[in-house]
């Protein structure tokens, strides 16, 4: 399992150079700081105690720079719920000291360790297994998963009674440990793919060097996966991937497969039968066969980077209006797995910041097209791409964009890409819900920009709209190259509407700067308004009432004709 990179946690400025020296131990990590105590940082939030548990139910790792007590009192509620245990670190503000406090089984000392050599102090090591062996026997390195923790809560402690040990099966990473070796011990320490039934005597660990070649024929894959596994005696834990051919890329029941086990999914060239397949995955390994599945075993831990290659992903985003808190949570993981991120430079910056190993592709805002086809080339390698737009990617943006690219191909390796379009708060919505509810009845959304239609379907539509009553959300209102388009357009509008028709002007909301505007119709000018603008036009039901605190709210009654009694 990977781990996300940690959040570094800080409450003010004095921690500043500190958490700087740590993200270089970490290059993926973000500095989040309070809003209002410090701005230099990646990302700002707003309260302590939510942030902090946020981060801990997503199974973030948290590196908070502040007194440790502080970090258990807040993080007490959640410690009991079942679920992710994260490694949890504080850091003093001056860097003089590295308390690792919780997720001894996430690698917390490993981090205290990481961190503490980067800041020249000692970790605040209190794990009586790790100090007596140098290092956690349950927390084997990535590759390898240990059979049951509980039992081996027992084994460690025997261990530390002084009992000795012997290992049988390759556990390089011991080499180093202070363990009282003994050829004769009673008690081992066990590595290897092999089904044992668990014993107090042994520490059971999995390397992850099996791989299943599966193919979307079979019915009830996960079943005959497990069952596979089972006949040829091998644990399950040991299960590192699943292989297909690659033309079966695209197949659902493969993908659903491979999360139902928890693996991921790796594809080669097609073969002749399912031992061959196996083979090209694995060459090094040895092919059994079991519930006609082939199963390659391997001596080490798979290297899931070598096994063939992932299916790509392509994901067409959308950041919502600008501030953080309202780009959606699907989005947000997107960004952290993309190896790729393309789009308008504007809106690559605005997704930002990337870690070094994410490559970013910022092109001109016009050329969709184009960077659509290289999103599909760059994802048909087997890559992460993400594809960012403002507001809704669906919403005068790429989604179509994407799809065009791909319906015009014929290149099988872009149809298998993995392609989900993931929403977000469009500019209408973002501002509407600022003015309060302009679009709560049925509402026409349109964009002025005539680059790509003529500008007299535009008016014919907006005639029509505006005919029947729809309230009017107006994307690309005015450019420097549209410049008496919008005059146009609300002189049609004014035909169907009374200049006291309530109108939103909402200018690059959700962004720094942001204004909100409520005026009329009769009041509104072309010159009012510019490209970060999202003009609403209220329909003949619409109203305004002062807001307490100042200014007014606008909404547009759920009913037409009558009031319904309530
Ligand atoms: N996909 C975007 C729209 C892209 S079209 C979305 O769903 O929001 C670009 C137009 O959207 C701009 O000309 C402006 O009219 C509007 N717009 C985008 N972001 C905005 C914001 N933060 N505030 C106000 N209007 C915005």
């Amino acid at each position: 399992m990977t781990r996300a990179a940690p959040a570094i946690v800080i409450l003010g400025k004095g921690s500043l150079a500190t958490a700087r020296k740590i993200q270089q131990i970490y290059p993926g990590a973000l500095i989040h700081g309070l809003a209002g105590r410090v701005e230099e940082v990646d990302r700002v939030y707003q309260e302590f105690g939510a942030t902090l548990r946020g981060f801990y139910q997503q199974d973030t790792p948290i590196i908070a720079l502040c007194a440790a007590g502080i970090v258990i009192r807040t993080l007490a509620p959640v410690l009991l719920e079942k679920g992710a245990e994260p490694p949890v670190l504080a850091v003093a503000e001056d860097g003089s000291a590295v308390v690792p406090l919780l997720g001894g089984l996430g690698g917390v000392n490993v981090m205290a360790r990481e961190i503490a050599a980067g800041l020249h102090v000692a970790a605040a090591i209190t794990t009586s297994g790790e100090l007596r062996f140098g290092t956690c026997l349950l927390n084997p390195p990535s590759g390898y998963a240990l059979a049951d923790l509980e039992q081996g809560k027992r084994f460690v402690s025997d261990l530390l009674a002084g009992h000795s040990v012997r290992i049988v099966g390759a556990a390089p990473w011991l080499d180093q440990a202070q363990l009282l070796d003994d050829p004769q011990a009673q008690r081992s320490i066990h590595v290897g793919s092999a089904e044992r039934e668990a014993s107090a005597d042994e520490l059971l660990i999995y390397p992850r060097s099996v791989a299943v070649a599966v193919s979307a024929d079979v019915v009830g894959l996960p079943t005959a996966i497990r069952v596979a596994l089972e006949q040829a005696k091998i644990a399950r834990q040991s299960l590192a991937c699943l292989v297909a051919a690659d033309n079966e890329m695209a197949a659902e029941s493969l993908r659903e497969a491979a999360l139902d086990l928890g693996v991921p999914l790796r594809f080669v060239a097609a073969q002749n039968d399912s031992e061959a397949l196996a083979l090209a995955a694995v060459p090094e390994a040895k092919v059994v066969s079991a519930n006609n599945l082939a199963i390659a075993i391997a001596d080490q831990p798979l290297n899931i980077a070598h096994v063939g290659r992932a299916r790509g992903r392509l994901a067409v985003i959308g950041l919502g209006p600008g501030a953080a808190e309202l780009m959606v949570p699907a989005v947000k993981a997107e960004l952290a797995r993309a190896t790729d991120v393309l789009g308008y430079e504007t809106y690559v910056r605005m997704a930002g910041p990337f870690r070094d190993d994410q490559v970013q592709h910022c092109t001109d805002n016009r050329e969709e097209m184009q960077r659509a086809r290289h999103a599909f080339e760059l994802a048909a390698q087997g890559r992460s791409v993400v594809v960012v737009s403002s507001g809704d990617p669906g919403v005068f943006a790429m989604a179509a964009a994407v799809l065009e690219a791909l319906h015009e191909s014929s290149d099988t390796a872009w149809h298998n890409v993995d392609l989900e379009i993931l929403p977000g708060v469009s500019a209408s919505l973002a501002t509407a819900a600022q003015a309060g509810a302009p679009l709560g009845h049925d509402f026409c959304v349109l964009s002025l920009s005539d680059n790509l239609k003529p500008w007299a379907i535009i008016e014919k539509r907006l005639d029509l709209a505006a005919q029947a009553d729809l309230a009017l959300a107006f994307y690309n209102p005015i450019s420097r190259s549209r410049p008496w388009q919008l005059g146009r357009a609300l002189e049609i509008v004014a035909q169907h509407r009374t200049p006291q028709t309530p109108v939103v002007l909402g200018r690059d909301v959700g962004r720094p700067g942001q204004t909100l505007r409520v005026t009329t119709l009769g009041q509104l000018t072309p010159d009012q308004v510019d490209m970060r603008t999202m003009v609403l036009i209220g329909s003949s039901t619409t109203c305004v009432f002062p807001r307490e605190g100042g200014g007014q709210w606008v909404y547009t009654p759920r009913w037409y004709g009558s009031k319904p009694v309530t």
